[in-house]
């Protein structure tokens, strides 16, 4: 592997290569249901991207929690898939504009905490412990 590429970003006890993204069948966007947050301005883009109305963009692919809005799943496999997860290519259809928080993935602050490390690992082949 080239280390050159690993990032690193402090308060996390892994270090992440994307180009495993290549290889990986789009496991952070399956599997268990949660939600994928957007924010108003990621719903312009979103829209503007796709070609629609934002009105029509939220009825049709978001979902609305308390005051927040989430991209709606499908089922998939055993479990579910955002719905801009495209099943033949394995990745998003979306990408470019893709929310803050698939681009952040897999530096989460739930993932700062070490318990959940290895529930990461068995998601995330891109990710890479730190030596101790
Ligand atoms: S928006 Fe794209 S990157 Fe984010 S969960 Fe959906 S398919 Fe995956």
């Amino acid at each position: 592997m080239d280390n050159g590429k690993l990032i690193n970003k402090d308060g996390f006890d892994f270090k992440f290569n994307p180009d495993a993204c290549k290889e990986c069948e789009g496991n952070c966007c399956i599997g268990e249901s949660g939600y994928i947050w957007v924010n108003p301005k990621e719903i312009e883009e979103i829209a503007k991207f796709l070609g629609i109305d934002k009105n029509i963009f939220i009825d049709r692919f978001l979902i609305k929690i308390d005051y927040k809005f989430s991209i709606k799943e499908k089922p998939y496999k055993n479990g579910f898939a955002c719905i801009f997860f495209n099943e033949e290519k394995k990745g998003c259809d979306i990408y470019p504009v893709r929310p803050k928080q698939c681009r952040t993935y897999p530096f989460w602050d739930r993932y700062r905490d070490k318990k959940y490390l290895n529930e990461l690992k068995k998601e995330c082949p891109g990710v890479v412990f730190n030596e101790k």
